[in-house]
């Protein structure tokens, strides 16, 4: 086990490179070393060479590696929480400790799922059968929403099937990049693993290079964009997880409590900062002020604060860019003449990031809150009479990553759920990404998914042997 100290004195340098302030406090934390100073060429060089003899170990091998580099995350994964808390800003009990400690079954569940060679014909000695043979170096690209989690996704299936991985965290979260990549190489072979912190710069460069096989990339649309222009040179396979806008419909007949609950910890966890957050409720006009009234109770005593106080739910937006959008967001719906039932006031002389958990209704449906991804504590409820309406709103937007669907009619919502354009639909859930599940987006939201057997499938290339 590695503690706190210990563990950030591993990862930050002294006084240059990427400088690390803490979002609730602006104190610093630290810097990390940058990538701009390395040679990019060498680095992916290396990663080269170190993933033949990787994936010469076998699937059996390698898995067995991976459940060792996951021991190794769990053992320290308070220390870890710490690290994403300071330098993300999400409490411990807010979703750090969830994110640490929630890396290592990722990295289980990708070493665990089979996928062994099938047998496509079989007839005497003539047989054809098809295997999944890894890729070569693939760059993982990542934000800073949940950079230990995110970079975990995209590592742990590359690495199982035989690939080596450059990572690039966002320049907001460094060092939790740093301590997870630190953690698993503790148990890794050299050269398999390596990150580089840096601004978008390397980003591009990376998922530009001639011997980037494959890119993972988790960001924003735009970026998004930007990498598959890129990979109209090196026709690096990708996988793209962007953004989405996920829409929650309340029927008439839901159970009012439990979406108000589940709306809180789908729509305010991290303070909005998922990319699968619910951003936009379009309730039935019967229930709006039942619901309304039950949001603003249940998420009106949510503390929040710095978030290495154990009673934190609810900590900062993690930079100021992002904070300044949801700002621009609530203050343009305030002078639409939306209604704020809830928050809409932060403190601007304070320090830290924080913006107050914020219910707005009354709003007019076009409204930039309503169709833009906030991707922050601001949740905009849109009243609706006829559920036509509802679908048609759920789906008019270039985006579709994940929608919920809530009635106590579980015929009558399933028949909803299949009618929205997401990727993922949740009939009186939100859903959360489990490594069984395969995760991804339709539309705007991207291509390409990660986790279960269609995850590993992605990051290899399927290898077919017809035998006469
Ligand atoms: P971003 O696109 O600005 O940055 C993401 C990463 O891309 C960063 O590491 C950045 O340095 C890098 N980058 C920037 N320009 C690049 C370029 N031209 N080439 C290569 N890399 C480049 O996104 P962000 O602000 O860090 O993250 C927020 C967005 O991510 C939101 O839209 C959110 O919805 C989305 N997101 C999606 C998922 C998902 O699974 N679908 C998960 C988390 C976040």
């Amino acid at each position: 086990m590695i503690d706190f100290d210990t563990l950030l004195a591993a990862v930050v340098t002294d006084n240059s490179g990427l400088e690390v302030r803490n979002p609730s406090t602006g104190e610093l934390v630290g810097y990390a070393p940058r990538a701009e100073s390395v040679n990019l060429d060498d680095v992916i060089a290396e990663a080269a060479r170190a993933q033949l003899e990787w994936a010469a170990l076998g699937h059996a091998e390698r898995s067995r590696i991976l459940h060792r580099a996951a021991d190794s995350v769990e053992e320290s994964a308070e220390a870890l929480a710490r690290i994403i808390t300071i330098e993300q800003g999400k409490p411990l009990n807010g979703g750090a400790r969830i994110e640490a400690s929630g890396s290592p079954a990722y990295l289980r569940g990708a070493a665990d799922i089979e996928l062994d060679e099938e047998v496509l014909s079989e007839q005497g000695t003539a047989r054809t059968s098809i295997s999944y043979a890894p890729i070569g170096v693939v760059a993982a690209i990542g934000p800073w929403n949940w950079p230990v989690m995110i970079s975990t996704w995209q590592i742990a299936s590359a690495l199982r099937m035989g690939n080596s991985v450059v990572l690039k965290p966002a320049k907001y979260t460094p060092l939790s990049v740093r301590a997870l990549v630190y953690l698993l190489n503790q148990e890794l072979p050299a050269g398999v693993l390596t990150v580089v912190p840096s601004e978008r710069e390397i980003g591009a460069q990376l998922s530009a290079h001639p011997s980037i096989g494959k890119v993972m990339f988790t960001g924003s649309t735009a970026t998004g964009r930007r990498i598959v222009a890129a990979s109209a040179n090196n026709l690096a396979r990708l996988t793209l997880e962007l953004g989405g806008n996920d829409p929650a419909i309340v029927l008439a007949d839901a159970d009012i409590p439990l979406v108000a609950e589940q709306l809180f910890w789908s729509g305010f966890l991290n303070v909005g900062q998922t990319c699968g957050a619910v951003k936009r409720v379009y309730v039935h006009a019967d229930v709006h002020d039942e619901l309304c009234e039950a949001l603003v109770s249940y998420i009106g005593n949510m503390p929040m604060g710095d978030g290495l106080d154990e009673t934190m739910i609810l900590g900062p937006v993690n930079n100021a860019d992002q904070w300044a959008i949801i700002d621009g967001l609530v203050e343009d719906a305030k002078s639409r003449g939306a209604r704020i039932l809830l928050g809409g006031d932060p403190q601007r002389d304070a320090p830290g990031y924080f913006y107050p958990a914020t219910i707005v209704t009354d709003i007019d449906k076009d409204a930039p809150l309503v169709v833009e991804e906030q991707f922050g504590p601001a949740l905009p409820i849109v009243r609706f009479t006829d559920i036509e309406e509802a679908i048609y709103e759920a789906n008019r937007l270039d985006v579709g990553l994940g929608a919920s669907v809530w009635s106590k009619d579980i015929e009558k919502a399933n028949a909803i759920a299949r009618r929205v354009e997401a990727a993922t639909v949740g009939v009186n859930n939100a859903p959360i990404p489990n490594p069984l599940v395969p995760f991804g987006g339709m539309k705007g939201s991207g291509y390409g998914v990660e986790f279960g057997v269609e995850g590993l499938k992605a990051v290899s290339i399927p290898r077919v042997i017809v035998t006469a």
